[in-house]
């Protein structure tokens, strides 16, 4: 074991199913935990239960952790592995008399071999007659003897619970093929890893009373317990795949990244206690304590989510943005070989797109009109603002005409070059705007137009000036064919 001082903290998962946002929070917490105290983060895959976990499931946790960056210090320990010392320390108990030995049928196949089941009354079988029992091959099962009195502790979330041992009954430790049950697995090998903090999901509340009689009866010291509340859908219900994505990787695949939805999760149910929100993992592991986890049930907002993607984006390294956007910028059509040889223009337009998009395959496509020669007019956009092709060709032939004998082409220059040219024509300078950002960028939207035209260049500007006179021409001709509509007088230009 480490020498480390601070507090050693697992993430226990059971390989039984993706990594999904409860798991992931209680992963998250005890990471920030352990890391804010400076102490160790162990995980633990839960994998005794063989028919339901799968390697795959293994697989998909270890990838969906580190993804969002949840490095442990030690593991992954496999519990399957310490079958030898569950069933030892089992043995223990019942040598000390903290646990006897119970011959009645094992439950109907559906019922929970480690559950409630009424009190059997095995545990008054004279030790001897038990053994002779057991000797004679009789089957059984090691059933806990819970003693009288009180079970409590002090909860870091939640305070002081207690209860009446009476109400908790004999729980078997080792069903009767010699296979532990969860609570021994569990508090054995935190024994054994010396874990002296559990945080986890409130719903292992009613096991705690029972682990902790084990801790008792096998001498050991108590670990700090925190159990964190559990996570709601908007609607109030708890959170399930009728809300949408649940797991880790749904919501990777959907664009969300790593720091976003690590913010996130660490905002269900706690706060930094000032009105920060969004904060990337230094800052979280600085704030992180278990004193300000909410007693109340964490709700879980897409919208939030989302948001925060946005904020992220906005704020992360421009670097990084250039990185992540590559892929999705080939798929938005840029060659990769554009943006091998021109990294510096490819991170220029990110960097003026970049609040523009929930994800980053969303700011790609505002940059991707910039990047790549071909223009493809959105047929929203042309419907809207070359609703008169003729009117708007007059324009236009005039904006490339005044742009082409402009020295250069910063946006302070290129502003009040477009807003006399609205005023002389004694239209409003939406009425140029919106045509021309069709025809330079082919959509309705864009950031500020002046920043996108000095971004584009003179030369791409005006050859896309160009090329669109000629598509509202065409257009202007049909129109003229089918309504006999004159085209607008050319004033400007040629
Ligand atoms: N393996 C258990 C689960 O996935 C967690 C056990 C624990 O944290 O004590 O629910």
């Amino acid at each position: 074991m480490s020498e480390n001082p601070g507090p050693r903290v697992r993430f226990a998962p059971s390989p039984t199913g993706y990594l999904h946002v409860g798991g992931a929070r209680t992963a998250l917490f005890s990471f920030l935990l352990a890391r804010h105290a400076g102490g160790t983060f162990v995980l633990r895959i839960e994998d005794t239960d063989r028919a339901r976990s799968s390697e795959e499931m293994t697989r998909s946790i270890l990838d969906s952790m580190a993804w969002l960056g949840l490095d442990f210090d030690e593991g992954p320990h496999h519990q399957a592995d310490g079958l030898e010392r569950h069933r030892a320390n089992a043995l223990r108990l019942l040598e000390n008399g903290a646990a006897y030995r119970c011959f009645c049928a094992p439950p109907e196949p559906g019922r929970s071999a480690g559950g409630e089941t009424e009190l059997c009354g095995c545990g008054r079988i004279p030790d001897d007659e038990a053994e002779g029992r057991a000797e004679a091959g009789e089957a059984c099962a090691l059933r806990f003897r819970v003693p009288a009195g009180e079970t409590s502790w002090e909860d870091a979330v939640h305070g002081r619970r207690a209860v009446e041992n009476e109400h908790v009954t004999d729980f078997v430790l080792l069903r009767s093929d010699g296979t532990p049950v969860y609570n021994l697995a569990v508090v054995s090998d935190d024994i054994e890893m010396e874990i002296t903090y559990i945080l986890r999901g409130d719903d292992h509340l009613s096991n705690t009373p029972k682990q902790i009689m084990l801790y008792e009866a096998l001498g050991a010291t108590l670990p700090t317990f925190a159990h964190v509340p559990m996570i709601l859908g908007t609607d109030g219900k708890r959170l399930s795949k009728r809300h949408g994505a649940t797991s880790v990787g749904a919501y990777r695949d959907q664009g969300i990244l790593p720091e976003a939805l690590f913010n996130f999760l660490a905002l269900l149910g706690w706060s930094a206690g000032d009105d920060r929100e969004i904060m990337d993992a230094a800052e979280l592991i600085k704030a992180f304590s278990v004193g300000r986890i909410l007693k109340k049930s964490a709700v879980f907002d897409p919208e939030k989510l989302t948001w925060l993607n946005r904020q992220h984006i906005e704020r992360m390294p421009i670097d990084r943005l250039v990185e992540l956007a590559r892929g999705p910028l080939e798929e938005a059509g840029v060659p990769a070989a554009f943006i091998e040889a021109s990294p510096e223009r490819v991170l220029e337009v990110l960097d003026l797109v970049r609040e523009r998009g929930n994800t980053v395959a969303a700011v790609a496509l505002q940059a991707a009109p910039f990047l790549r020669d071909e223009i493809a007019y959105e047929p929203e956009a042309v419907a809207r603002f070359w609703k008169r092709p003729a009117e708007a060709a007059e324009l236009l032939r005039a904006v490339g005409y005044r742009l082409s004998t402009l020295d250069d082409f910063e946006p302070a220059s290129l502003e009040p070059v477009i807003r006399q040219l609205a005023s002389d024509k004694e239209v409003g300078a939406g009425k140029v705007i919106h045509p021309l950002r069709v025809a330079v960028m082919g959509t309705g939207v864009s950031p500020e137009i002046f920043a996108v035209l000095s971004l584009m260049g003179r030369e791409r500007t005006l050859e896309r000036i160009q090329q669109a006179l000629g598509y509202l021409d065409a257009m202007a001709s049909a129109k003229l064919a089918e309504t006999g509509e004159p085209p607008a007088p050319d004033e400007e230009g040629q």
